[in-house]
């Protein structure tokens, strides 16, 4: 990954930690992490971002399906510690009927048994669209989450462009007013990356389907305006978008631009 990253001009990356739609993941060799930290130091790798399989819900009416996501995201974080001082971002969880209240209770419940003093990683609560019923297309339910946890220092939020923009924050007429509206909810300092995407979908749908850099709704300036926002600066930026390599190294050159 590291690898791929470096040759099409990146500085960060996102992995899944699994088969995002599976539930095993490989043994860990030591020799890789070591060989991972020499390549990342060499080619200016900054901070990366895992991402939990997005077919967890921890905040399902099932009490197994809790149990799994539960599990499932401790073994991600026990694996984390290999890389320490990175990101492991996950969706919120739907909350299927049992309200909204319900879900922001169970999905603090569960990091409140996950976040352990000693871990070196930071847990993205990610912005969502509002499809269905999950939690976190509101700003409110991400904070209501982060209000209800312990180790409030281990969590912050990563802003998924198409996600919050299908939410219904307009990102593409109002960014200084989005961004002011997360900091008087949630805080600017609790935002620590972005995923950048286009989105197939008009303004405020609540549907979720990212689009191309500039071949959506949000548009080439729109995105070009948040990449280079300087209440951003800093964070890693990753792209979402349904691409092959080359077109990511399009979309890098063309953000990176203007
Ligand atoms: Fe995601
Ligand atoms: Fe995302
Ligand atoms: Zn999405």
């Amino acid at each position: 990954m590291g690898r791929e990253a470096v040759s099409i001009g990146a500085d960060t990356f996102q992995f899944f930690t699994r088969n995002p739609r599976g539930s095993r993941a490989k043994e860990l060799d030591p020799r890789d992490v070591e060989q991972y930290l020499e390549f990342a130091g060499e080619h200016g790798i900054g901070t990366i971002i895992a991402h939990a399989p997005y077919t967890l819900n921890a905040c399902s009416a099932d009490e197994r399906v809790r149990e799994f996501a539960r599990q499932t995201l401790s073994d991600d974080l026990e694996r984390m510690e290999h890389l320490p001082g990175n990101l492991y971002n996950f969706h919120p969880g739907s909350h299927v009927g049992q309200g909204t209240e319900r879900g922001i209770a169970l999905i603090a419940d569960q990091l409140n048994h996950i976040l352990r003093p000693d871990l070196h990683t930071t847990v993205l609560l990610e912005t969502m669209s509002g499809k269905g019923s999950e939690v976190g297309g509101r700003f409110e339910e991400l904070a209501a989450i982060i209000e209800r946890v312990e180790r409030k220092e281990k969590l912050g939020v990563c802003l998924d462009t198409c996600h919050v923009y299908d939410a219904g924050y307009d990102i593409v007429n109002d960014l200084d007013g989005v961004l002011d509206e997360f900091d008087r909810v949630i805080g600017l300092g609790r935002l620590r990356a972005v995923h950048v995407n286009d989105s197939k979908n008009p303004f405020a749908s609540h549907r979720d389907r990212h689009e191309k850099i500039g071949e959506g709704s949000l548009g080439l300036e729109a995105l070009r305006r948040i990449v280079h926002d300087p209440r951003l600066a800093g964070l890693p930026f990753c792209l979402e978008t349904p691409n092959e390599l080359p077109g990511y190294a399009a979309e890098i050159r063309l953000l990176r631009e203007g």
